[in-house]
């Protein structure tokens, strides 16, 4: 029986020993790495963590009082914020400066603050905000420009009218805004006709000849006759894309014949053969087809102020504010309408 046990004192013993001395020290080695790799993972995680969850309003409050950071690091964080459309955050963070008493720079953080409400969609709390900075410092030209922004999105547009008056007296060019405002004024005007509208857009166009394209877009989608004879043939380009949406009973061929830009266009969209080339290359490549292919124009709309380009026509440009900077672009492509209605008549 004893044979099966080895004796303290045996070589075997210590050889043993040193294998189960090394078992160990593998086993502990590798349990270790393991549980630092799996303690570093999630180490990162909680780092990462910390930067999706953004602090929160009594947070914000205690590290703005703190002053640990510079007045100059918490309206960049705010813009970025802004900028990143978390108006919400970037909203608490002036709001909290502002709380601060000490705080110098009121005024600059008011209209940030202004600023990111109007983003927001918040119209009244802007609103509200500039008029505060105004009631202080009524000559702050920044201030008014947003005010107006503010009643035009509102369509308070005699607020908007308003306006203007101190910024005329702060040298500030308005003409172009007065005409823009007068003539949403009319268009928005629930006391009168679509017929009355038309007369007065008119009227307010051959004294200022500015924003052609939203007088025409109105005249020829209201009354396309009336259109006609106010039509200002020097704006054919501008308003190319209402030109080419016309219906063919929509058209007045004494003006068409006589325009040779119109007759072009209207060749090239199929209505009349008045044209047997242009030097506008879609427009004579469609007339070159003669109606042959599934071939259209596309028109998208670039800012010429800020160059952002949109899919639809605009009055003022959403992105940077300015009005009237709306250049019609146009391109040959795919008649889609017609191959659709093509589609449908295979079925008659
Ligand atoms: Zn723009």
């Amino acid at each position: 029986m004893s044979s099966f046990f080895i004796e303290f004192r045996d070589p075997l013993f210590s050889i043993i020993i040193f294998f189960v001395i090394i078992f160990m020290i593998t086993f502990f080695s590798y349990w270790w790495s393991r549980y630092k790799r799996i303690e570093d993972s999630r180490y990162l995680d909680r780092f990462l963590k910390q930067f999706n969850t953004l602090p929160s309003q009594g947070e914000l409050n205690i590290l703005i009082s703190k002053g640990e950071l510079s007045e100059k690091s918490w309206l960049l964080l705010a813009h970025s914020y802004s900028k990143n459309g978390d108006f919400e955050k970037s909203i608490e963070i002036y709001n909290e400066m502002l709380n601060v008493g000490s705080y110098e720079n009121k005024k600059e953080t008011m209209f940030l603050l202004g600023k990111t409400y109007f983003k927001a969609g918040f119209l009244e709390r802007s609103k509200q905000i500039f008029l505060e900075i105004l009631k202080v410092n009524p000559r702050t030209p920044q201030a008014l420009s947003y005010l107006l922004l503010v009643y035009e999105y509102m369509r308070d547009y005699k607020a908007a009218l308003d306006v203007l008056e101190p910024l005329d007296e702060l040298n500030k060019d308005i003409s172009l805004d007065t005409t823009y405002l007068k003539l949403m004024n009319i268009l928005h005007n629930l006391n009168t006709t679509p017929e009355e509208k038309t007369i007065e857009i008119v009227a307010v166009y051959k004294e200022s000849h500015q924003l052609a394209y939203l007088v025409y877009e109105y005249l020829f989608r209201v009354n396309p006759e009336f259109a006609w004879k106010s039509f200002d043939s020097s704006k054919s380009e501008v308003i190319v894309d209402i030109l080419w949406n016309l219906e063919l009973k929509d058209l007045n061929l004494d003006i068409i014949s006589n325009n040779g830009f119109l007759r072009e266009l209207y060749s090239a969209k199929g209505y009349i053969n008045l044209a047997q080339s242009s030097a506008v290359f879609e427009f004579d490549v469609l007339i070159k087809l003669k109606n042959r292919a599934n071939a259209t124009l596309n028109f998208e709309y670039v800012c010429d102020n800020c160059k952002q380009v949109y899919p639809f026509s605009f009055n003022r440009c959403s992105s940077c504010h300015f009005i009237d900077t709306s250049r019609v672009e146009w391109s040959l492509t795919k008649d889609y309408h017609k191959d659709f209605s093509e589609e449908n008549n295979s079925f008659q």
